[in-house]
C-alpha cells in the first residue's frame, strides 16, 4: 500500500465561463484573429481563451512602449511620480488577490494557498520596488583637476522586453516589472501560454492605477513568434527572460543580431547537503518542502540532496516517513500543500527521469507513478525519493522539475562541494551543520547564486537572486535587480577655460 496522504476533489464551484484574455497595446485592449485555450492540469476545464498574438501585433506593442519611451513622460517622470504609481499598483493587487489566485491555481495547478501567498508576497515587490525608485543616484567626481568635473548618472536602459514561465506566473513578473518601471523603463510583457491569465488581469490594475499609455504592453501567445520577436526586434533595448535553458540560449541568440542586453534567469539543479551533525529533523522538513514545493516545478527545487554516507539511511528513511504526510490533491482544498503537474507531456517527462534511473540501477524508495485523485480529471505525480543516483545518470545531470527526489552520498567535505559543483547549472545550494565553521566554508565553494545554510528557499525582496553558469545571467530584486534596468553615462565637464585642449593658438 502507498499510504500518502491525498485529498479528493472538493467539489467548489468552478467559473461559469472561461477567462478571456486580450493583448494590452498602447493603453487598448486588443482581440487577435485567432485564440488558444488553457485547460486546467488538475479540473480538466478550460479555464481561459486568450488572444494569440502575431508579429504584427507584437511590433505594435512594442511601438507603443518605443513611443512612450521616447515621449520622456514616463522614462523622465520624477522617481517620486514612480513610486507613487508602483504603490498604487500593489495596493490594488492586494485587494485583488482572490481572483488572481483562483486563475493562477486552474491555470498552474498549484495548491490555492500558494497561489495566494504567491499574488499577495508579489504586492510586497511592488512596494519594494516603489521604496529603490527614490534611491537612484550616481557619483560626482570633484577630483579630477580645478577645471573639471566628472559626474555618473544612470538613466533607464529604454524599451525592455519581459518574457516568463508558467510556474510562477506572477511572482517572475513581479520580480522584473515593477523594477523596470522604477528604473523609467516602458516594457512589452509575453507570459507564457499556458498561464496568460494572470498577467491580464494585472494589465486591468495597471490601467486602474492610472498607467500612461503605451508604458507596459502585453502581448499573448506562444514563443514563435511573440516571444522571438520580442527578443530580436531592433527597437527592444534589453530582454529579461525567465524559463528553460534551451529557450534561453535561442533567446540570446536572437538578441545578439541588435547586441541588445540579455539577462536570463534559468533552470537549476539544486543541491543541499546534509552533514552528520546537522540538525536532522530540520533539515528533513527543509529537503520535502525543497523537493514538494509546487510539485518540484520550481527553479530553486531541492532536486538533489547529498547526504553523507554515516546518516544516508536513517536520513532517507525520515524523508521518505515526511513525504507520506505531505498532502497532495485538489489545488482549490485549502489544506492542500501539492497540486497537479502542468501538462500531460511534463507528467510523462518526469516519469520517464524516474523509470531511466530505476533501469540504470537506481532504487525507487517511495512513489514513481502518477497518482489518482479520486473526483479529478488532471495529472498528478506521487512524491518520489530515489536513491542509489549516480552522477552519471540523467536523474542527476537534469533538471526534472517534478516531485522527484535524488539521493547521493559523500564522505568527505570535499567530495560533496565537488559533487555539488559538478553541474551545468549554479542556481541555489544548501547546507546542513550546526557547526558554523563548515556552513561559511562551504558557502563560499559552492558555485551557486544563492547559498542556505540551515534553511531552504527562504527569500525577501532585498535579498538578490540569480544564477551562475548555465543557471543564467543578471540579477534580479534587491538593489541588483533594479541595476539591471539602467545604463550608466558619464558626464565629463571643463569649467572655465584655463588651458587649449589640444594645440596651442
Ligand atoms: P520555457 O523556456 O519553455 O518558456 C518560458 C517562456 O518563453 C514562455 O513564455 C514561452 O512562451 C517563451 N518562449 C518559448 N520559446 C521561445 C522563443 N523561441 N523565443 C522567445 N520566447 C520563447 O520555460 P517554462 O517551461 O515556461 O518554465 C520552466 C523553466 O523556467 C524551467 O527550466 C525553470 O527552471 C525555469 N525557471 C527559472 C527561474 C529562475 O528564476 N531561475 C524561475 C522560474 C522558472
Amino acid at each position: 500500500m502507498l499510504d500518502l496522504t491525498i485529498l479528493a476533489a472538493t467539489g467548489t464551484t468552478l467559473p461559469d465561463a472561461p477567462f478571456q484574455g486580450r493583448h494590452l497595446i498602447g493603453n487598448v485592449w486588443t482581440e487577435s484573429a485567432a485564440t488558444f485555450p488553457r485547460r486546467s492540469p488538475s479540473h480538466g476545464v478550460t479555464v481561459s481563451v486568450s488572444a494569440q498574438g502575431t508579429e504584427a501585433e507584437t511590433d505594435a506593442a512594442i511601438d507603443a512602449a518605443r513611443a512612450a519611451f521616447d515621449d520622456g513622460g514616463w522614462s523622465r517622470a520624477p522617481a517620486k511620480t514612480r513610486a507613487a504609481f508602483l504603490t498604487r499598483v500593489a495596493d490594488l493587487i492586494e485587494a485583488n488577490v482572490e481572483r488572481i489566485a483562483l486563475l493562477e491555481t486552474l491555470e498552474t495547478g498549484k495548491p490555492i494557498s500558494q497561489s495566494r501567498g504567491e499574488v499577495s508576497g508579489a504586492a510586497d515587490l511592488w512596494r519594494y520596488a516603489a521604496s529603490l525608485a527614490r534611491t537612484l543616484h550616481g557619483d560626482s567626481h570633484n577630483t579630477l583637476g580645478a577645471d573639471i568635473l566628472g559626474v555618473v548618472v544612470k538613466e533607464p536602459i529604454g524599451v525592455v522586453s519581459i518574457i516568463t514561465p508558467w510556474n510562477f506566473p506572477f511572482w517572475i513578473l513581479s520580480q522584473k516589472l515593477p523594477f523596470a518601471l522604477a528604473a523609467g523603463c516602458t516594457c512589452v510583457v509575453k507570459p507564457s501560454e499556458m498561464t496568460p491569465s494572470s498577467t491580464v488581469m494585472l494589465g486591468e490594475l495597471l490601467l486602474e492605477a492610472g498607467l500612461p499609455t503605451g508604458v507596459v504592453n502585453i502581448v499573448l501567445g506562444y514563443g514563435q513568434p511573440v516571444g522571438a520577436r520580442m527578443a530580436s526586434h531592433p527597437e527592444v533595448d534589453m530582454v529579461t527572460f525567465t524559463g528553460s535553458t534551451a529557450v534561453g540560449k535561442g533567446i540570446t541568440a536572437a538578441a545578439s543580431g541588435t547586441l541588445k542586453k540579455v539577462a536570463l534567469e534559468l533552470g537549476g539543479k539544486n543541491p543541499q547537503i546534509i552533514f552528520p551533525d546537522a540538525d536532522l529533523d530540520q533539515a528533513a522538513d527543509a529537503v520535502t518542502f525543497g523537493i514538494y514545493f509546487n510539485a518540484g516545478e520550481c527553479c530553486n527545487s531541492g532536486s538533489r540532496i547529498l547526504v553523507h554516507e554515516d546518516i544516508a539511511a536513517n536520513f532517507t528513511a525520515r524523508v521518505v516517513a515526511l513525504s507520506r504526510k505531505v498532502v497532495f490533491g485538489d489545488p482549490l482544498h485549502p489544506d492542500t500543500q501539492v497540486g497537479a503537474i502542468v501538462t500531460p507531456a511534463h507528467q510523462d517527462k518526469i516519469d520517464g527521469y524516474v523509470q531511466a534511473a530505476q533501469a540504470a540501477g537506481a532504487t525507487v524508495a517511495l512513489g514513481g507513478a502518477p497518482l489518482q485523485v479520486p473526483g479529478l480529471a488532471g495529472e498528478f505525480y506521487q512524491p518520489t525519493v530515489v536513491t542509489g543516483v549516480t552522477t552519471d545518470m540523467a536523474i542527476a545531470r537534469d533538471e526534472v522539475f517534478g516531485p522527484v527526489l535524488s539521493v547521493l552520498t559523500f564522505r568527505t567535505a570535499e567530495e560533496a562541494v565537488a559533487l555539488a559543483n559538478a553541474s551545468d547549472y549554479g542556481l541555489s545550494a544548501g547546507v546542513w551543520s550546526e557547526n558554523v565553521h563548515t556552513c561559511l566554508d562551504l558557502a563560499r565553494r559552492l558555485r551557486a547564486g544563492t547559498v542556505w545554510t540551515n534553511t531552504w528557499m527562504d527569500g525577501f525582496p532585498e535579498l538578490t537572486f540569480g544564477g551562475f553558469k548555465q543557471s543564467g545571467s543578471g540579477r534580479e530584486i534587491g538593489r541588483y535587480g533594479l541595476e539591471e534596468f539602467l545604463e550608466i553615462k558619464t558626464l565629463c565637464m571643463r569649467v572655465g577655460r584655463t588651458r587649449a585642449l589640444w594645440v596651442r593658438p
